[in-house]
Formats: structure tokens, sequence, C-alpha cells
């Protein structure tokens, strides 16, 4: 398809003050721009404009579909796949379920897209149409072309060996932590994947092994990153924050002098040393996820028992940490009243032992394919009740909440299971 300079648009679908710190368009926009000729173009939904010939979406919340759609329409791109352009997409959402959006896009990229990637935009270079294109990216796996051929995924051999994203762009009002809430940060992702086996997550099966970065590697990324991008923070991505040197990766910062933040941390794994490293690093909230009672908790193969979340708030308390935030869901398989009642039971347990302030975010449980759990019915009116008992209950406890919107909740699961986008319904 010629040999001059190839462009290609990579765009998040949503909000450019989220989409700045999401690790795959600056994955892509790192490949693409280090591959000589290409030229990278990050589309955000509230800005910038598709102009490329080559599109690629990330799909990481359902309800983006809907902005895809929108993007489309707005930008005069046909939605129909006869279009002269090539969109393609990737992401969670994809991964997840190819399907639902495979009507819109030429191709989708499923797996880890690192590796596929390169290839992608070689094949392009060299093909005579895009039919040809289509064609020759069929046979790779981990690119599934619809009525072409069938999903593949396709995964990174050695995780140390796959491109990090070291160029990180953000806008000049980045330090604006209103609205870019991790401000002027270098985005450090430490590994791909999770131990552990919850019933109710998608993780596991889509990252089989679970992948660490090694301690060598991940301090070239921070002396590179910090360098070419001139930050003074960290931000640390994975999934549970289990790898195996989670303290030497801390202390290296530290002996940096970067500020940094974790995720939230799985409680089993913390203890004092741990929470020390975290409040050095200038943190001053942590974050947990008991998700539920622990009978129940049990039951959804989530095996953190209640004393290790209350360990973790002791060891909060020994250090500098003034915020504990708490996630809970309601709609779990097999969630009663009794249920609900252990649940206000341990938080108000946390809330006497944290002297700090407590949140708690209560999510209705959206079922996803892929998880053990991916038949259970979303069951609006029982939600509902469970929402306002736990309302009225942690009113009385007075500790400070938010309830997720059940029909945004419902709407997403209707997205994620949909055959084909129609089949969601409308927004
Ligand atoms: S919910 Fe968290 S701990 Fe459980 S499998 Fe998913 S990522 Fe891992």
């Amino acid at each position: 398809m010629g040999n001059s300079i190839k462009n290609i648009d990579i765009v998040y679908p949503n909000l450019k003050q989220g989409g700045v710190y999401c690790l795959a368009p600056l994955i892509f926009y790192n490949i693409a721009n280090n591959i000589k000729n290409w030229n990278c173009n990050l589309v955000y939904l509230d800005e910038g404009r598709l102009k490329s010939s080559l599109i690629g979406f990330t799909v990481q919340y359902e309800l983006d579909c809907y902005n895809i759609i929108d993007m489309l329409n707005k930008n005069n791109i046909s939605l129909s796949r006869s279009r002269e352009q090539i969109v393609f997409a990737g992401g969670p959402v994809i991964n997840n379920n190819p399907h639902t959006m495979e009507d819109f896009f030429d191709f989708l990229v499923l797996g880890e897209g690192e590796e596929i990637f390169s290839k992608i935009l070689k094949i392009y270079e060299s093909s005579r149409s895009k039919d040809d294109f289509l064609k020759k990216i069929s046979t790779k796996k981990g690119v599934y072309v619809p009525g072409i051929n069938e999903p593949s995924y396709s995964y990174s051999k050695n995780f140390d060996d796959v491109p990090y994203p070291l160029e990180q762009p953000l806008p000049k009002d980045a330090s604006n932590t209103r609205k870019y809430v991790f401000g002027e940060s270098f985005i450090l992702e430490i590994e791909r994947g999770c131990p552990f086996m919850c019933k109710f997550c998608p993780m596991p099966f889509f990252y089989q092994k679970v992948k660490y970065r090694s301690l060598k590697k991940i301090k070239k990324i921070v002396d590179l990153g910090i360098r070419i991008n001139k930050r003074t923070k960290v931000v640390i991505y994975s999934a549970s924050f289990v790898h195996p040197e989670r303290k030497r990766i801390l202390k290296y910062l530290l002996s940096k002098n970067l500020s940094f933040s974790v995720p939230s941390l799985k409680a089993e794994i913390v203890d004092q040393e741990l929470m020390n490293l975290i409040a050095q690093g200038g943190q001053k909230t942590i974050t947990l996820a008991p998700e539920c009672n622990e009978r129940l908790r049990k039951k959804i193969a989530k095996m953190t028992g209640d004393m290790a979340f209350l360990d973790a708030v002791r060891y909060a308390n020994n250090s500098i940490i003034k915020n504990l935030k708490l996630y809970f869901m309601i709609g779990l398989p097999g969630q009663t009243t009794k249920d609900l009642k252990e649940t206000i039971k341990l938080i108000k347990k946390l809330k006497t032992e944290f002297a700090g302030r407590i949140y708690v975010s209560i999510n209705p449980f959206v079922p996803k394919l892929n998880t053990l759990f991916a038949g259970h019915k979303f069951d609006k009116v029982e939600i509902k009740q469970q929402a306002k008992f736990l309302k009225a209950e942690l009113s009385k406890l007075s500790v400070r909440h938010k309830i997720a919107s059940i029909a945004t909740a419902e709407k997403i699961w209707r997205i994620a299971h949909a055959k084909t986008f129609e089949f969601a319904g409308k927004r």
C-alpha cells in the first residue's frame, strides 16, 4: 500500500483524562512510532479526529462500544466493513467476547497485541489492497478476521522481551490532579494476569499463566521512563500486586526519590514492611476488596479470610495511611440477607479498627463470559433490594459509601453477553 509515511490512528473511545493513563494506546503508539515510516495519531472521544486509513480502537469498557459507533459516525466513517478504511479493535471487552462488535471491525487483535502488532504493520506495508491485507493477516495467530477465520489468541513468550511503552505523552495541564487523577506520572506495569482463581473474574481465563517482569527489567524501565518523560511519580499497574519482588521494586523507587502509588492490595500479602513502604512512597489511601462476607467469599473462591483485612488495617494504622477504600459486590450468586448482615458486621469491625477515614464502594456484580459464573442471571429486582438494605445499614453506621448504578451494570451485562451489538439494545 505505497512507500510513503504510513499513519495509524490509535483510539481510546472515552475521555482523554482517563485515556492518557491507559497502557494499551501507549503500547501501540510506541510500537508504531518506532517503526520506520510509521506515525501514530492518538485519538480520544473528546480530542482528535480519525484521519488515517488504519484505525485501531482499544475497548476497555463495555459502554465504550456506544462511543465507538458515535466516533465512526461523527468522522463520516461507514459502519460497514465495505468502507475504504481498515478499522480494527482489541482490549479486554473484545478479548472476552470477540463477537459482540465484530460486524463493525475488519479485524480483531486477540490476546496480547505487542508481538502481533508490528507484524500487522509490516504486512500492511506490503499489501496490495484491503482484501489482500486481511487475507494475509488472517493466517496469523491472534488475529481474527470475521468471515475469513475463527478467533485465536496469541501471547508473548517472554514478558521481559515485550517492548515497553517508554514514551508516555501527557497534556500540558496534567499536573491538575482534579482532572488528571494520576497527575504527571509514569505508568509502570510490573505483572500481567493473576495467580488467584476467583470464580467471578475473567483474568485467570485470559492469562492462564501469570507473568512477572523481572526486577532487572523493571529497574531499566523506571530509569529510562522517568528520564525520557521527566516524571517524579510512578503509578504501578498490576491486577493483584503479588509480584514476588514487590518490596524490592518499591525500595528501588524510593532509592530514586520517586513517589508512587500501588493498586488495590491482596490483604493476605500485606505485612507491616509493605505497608510502611507504600506510605513512604506518598500514598495516603489504600484499597482492599473484601467483595462480601467471609462465608460467601470462600464460595466464590476468593480465599482471603476476614482476619487478613483486619490485619491489613492494623498495619495501615501503624503507618501514615489516612484513608481506606473498601470494595463490595451485590447480586453475587447465592448472596442472601444473612450474607449482607455479615458484610455489615465486617465493615463495622474494620471501621472500629481503622484510625483513619473509611469509604465503601458497592458494585452490582456483572457476570462475565469466560468465568464460572457466566450463566448467572443479572437480577435487577434482587440487586435493588440488596442495595436498599446496605444503604440503610451503612447510613446507620455513618459510613461514607456509594452504590454504583444498577441500570448501568445491567447494560454492561447485556453488552458483555451480546451475540451482536444490536442485541445489547439502545444506550
Ligand atoms: S478478582 Fe482479583 S484476585 Fe481474584 S482472580 Fe481477579 S484479579 Fe485475581
